[in-house]
């Protein structure tokens, strides 16, 4: 007899919209949260004002259609995000506005920077999304970095750079840190390129009103006393019919256990019996990415006056996407910022003073001067973050998919996984985390005695 029919560890989206599931079914559910608060990956902040801001996980698309239902499910409204105006782009000290499909770029970069997209999205449609590694020529796809491909692709300079802003704003990694099979699994995962980068229609469309936490927190609000705070979990014991749970503070027993962690977290529990060697592996070659989010708060959102939409690409400075995030109620104006991959590891070098003057400077240069003088700066990074260790999500370089993907998600013994990264759909957003939790839920109760 057990204490519990499963535990879960972890109680972001993926481990409560699991821990959910199993107990609509009636099951005796427990997570397991390391941190003194729900959500992980989303994180809510507060400017000075009062005024909700997403340190983490923030958009909603229109197609990730498994987070939207949570949101409705659970009383929450979103807000569209702001749309209206031009786009900016900051090359070699030239700023040019532009519709945001136009890119701002030269005619021939523009060009170049589309056919590209075109010919990757055409490369993705081949790709299997249940398992990567088993889609045709995944072998040449997954031996060369998408960095690789992108240069044996274009000679055009303009083109590559603004590929070099694209990439990090989508995987807070460079292109030359994963492999192009990885790349490709990604952008079809999520409806290809176009509606990845996207605002309207895109994966940038939408925001929970309040902040997107709070979809974590009303999951575990009704979850109740199964939700465990500040319990991280140490050690995972397979014993007969029972897996045993070692958390600071107790153990417990249970016939399932389900990790809902970022990969290679996961990776640095203990196993007993050990876990076989395919699966330590790719834990360890499945790094996060590097970000620092950063939210910039005036008391009107000036740009627009300039009509501006807020959308910029920055090809010459350390911030290179920023968006408008400002509230719906209008109260002040946001800027959302972030220093991503290469620069997210230059700018943990600098004070947080230095940082902002960065930011500062660049949103100078890309919105005029009244961008010198917001209210407030909050900033997160995520890479300090324990329980995180670097967001947006883990990626996988070149050669790790086939050699490894296959102990992405199958389960060990009595272990299961998810979490984002192990979704098929929106792989590595948080509506893939959900469906994670959906998938992994079904797996569980198929198994459960
Ligand atoms: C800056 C940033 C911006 C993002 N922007 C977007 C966006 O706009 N749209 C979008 O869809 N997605 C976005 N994402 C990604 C999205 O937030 C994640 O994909 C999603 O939240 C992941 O959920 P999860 O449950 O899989 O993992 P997590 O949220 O990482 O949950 C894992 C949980 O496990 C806990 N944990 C870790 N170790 C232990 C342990 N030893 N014992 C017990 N518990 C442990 C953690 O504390 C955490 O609560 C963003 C992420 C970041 C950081």
């Amino acid at each position: 007899m057990t204490d519990r029919d499963v535990i879960i560890v972890g109680a972001g989206l993926a481990g409560l919209t699991a821990a959910t599931a199993l107990h609509a079914a009636g099951r005796g559910v427990t997570v397991l949260e390391a941190r003194d608060r729900v959500a992980g990956r989303n994180f809510g902040g507060r400017l000075s004002n009062g005024t909700p801001v997403d340190m983490g996980g923030q958009w909603i698309g229109p197609t990730q259609t498994e987070v939207l239902k949570l949101v409705t499910d659970l009383g929450l409204e979103t807000y569209r995000t702001h749309d209206e105006g031009a786009a900016v782009t900051l090359h070699r000290g030239v700023l040019t506005r532009h519709t945001g499909r136009e890119l701002g770029l030269s005619e021939d970069a523009a060009s170049e920077v589309v056919r590209l997209q075109v010919a990757a999205e055409s490369l993705a449609e081949r790709i299997s999304l249940s398992s990567p590694w088993l889609s045709p020529e995944a072998e040449a796809l997954d031996r060369r970095t998408l960095d690789e491909w992108l240069r044996a692709n274009t000679e055009n300079a303009e083109a590559l750079e603004f590929w070099a802003t694209q990439v990090p704003a989508l995987f807070s990694a460079e292109a030359s840190e994963m492999s192009l099979l990885h790349f490709l699994f990604y952008i079809k995962s999520g409806g290809m390129l176009s509606t990845l980068t996207g605002t309207t229609g895109g994966a940038q469309e939408m925001c929970v009103r309040g902040g997107a936490h709070q979809i974590s927190e009303r999951l575990a609000a009704r979850l109740a006393d199964a939700v465990r705070l500040s319990c991280p979990v140490r050690k995972i014991s397979q014993v007969g019919n029972e897996v045993r749970v070692h958390f600071d503070g107790g153990q417990f027993s249970a016939q399932r256990v389900i990790v809902a962690m970022p990969p290679t977290l996961a990776g640095r529990l203990t196993y007993e019996p050990a876990i076989p060697g395919s699966r330590d592996a790719l834990t360890q070659q499945m790094p996060m990415g590097s970000v620092i989010k950063v939210q910039v708060a005036y008391e009107t959102a000036f740009w627009r006056k300039a009509g501006l939409s807020g959308l910029a690409f920055n090809l010459d400075d350390e911030v290179s996407v920023t968006l408008d995030t400002s509230p719906p109620d209008g109260s002040c104006g946001v800027l959302v910022a972030f220093f991503e991959g290469a620069h997210a590891r230059r700018a943990v070098r600098m004070s947080l003073e230095e940082r902002r003057a960065v930011v500062a400077r660049s949103l100078v240069k890309l919105f005029g001067s009244d961008a010198a003088f917001p209210f407030d700066y909050l900033e997160q990074n995520w890479m300090d973050e324990e329980y995180t260790r670097g967001c947006y999500g883990g990626r996988l370089g070149a050669g790790v998919w086939t050699q490894y993907g296959a102990a992405l998600a199958e389960p060990i013994g009595r272990l299961h996984w998810a979490g984002a990264e192990t979704s098929d759909v929106w792989n590595g957003y948080m509506d893939g985390a959900v469906r994670s939790g959906h998938r992994v839920a079904e797996e569980v109760l198929a198994q459960l005695e």
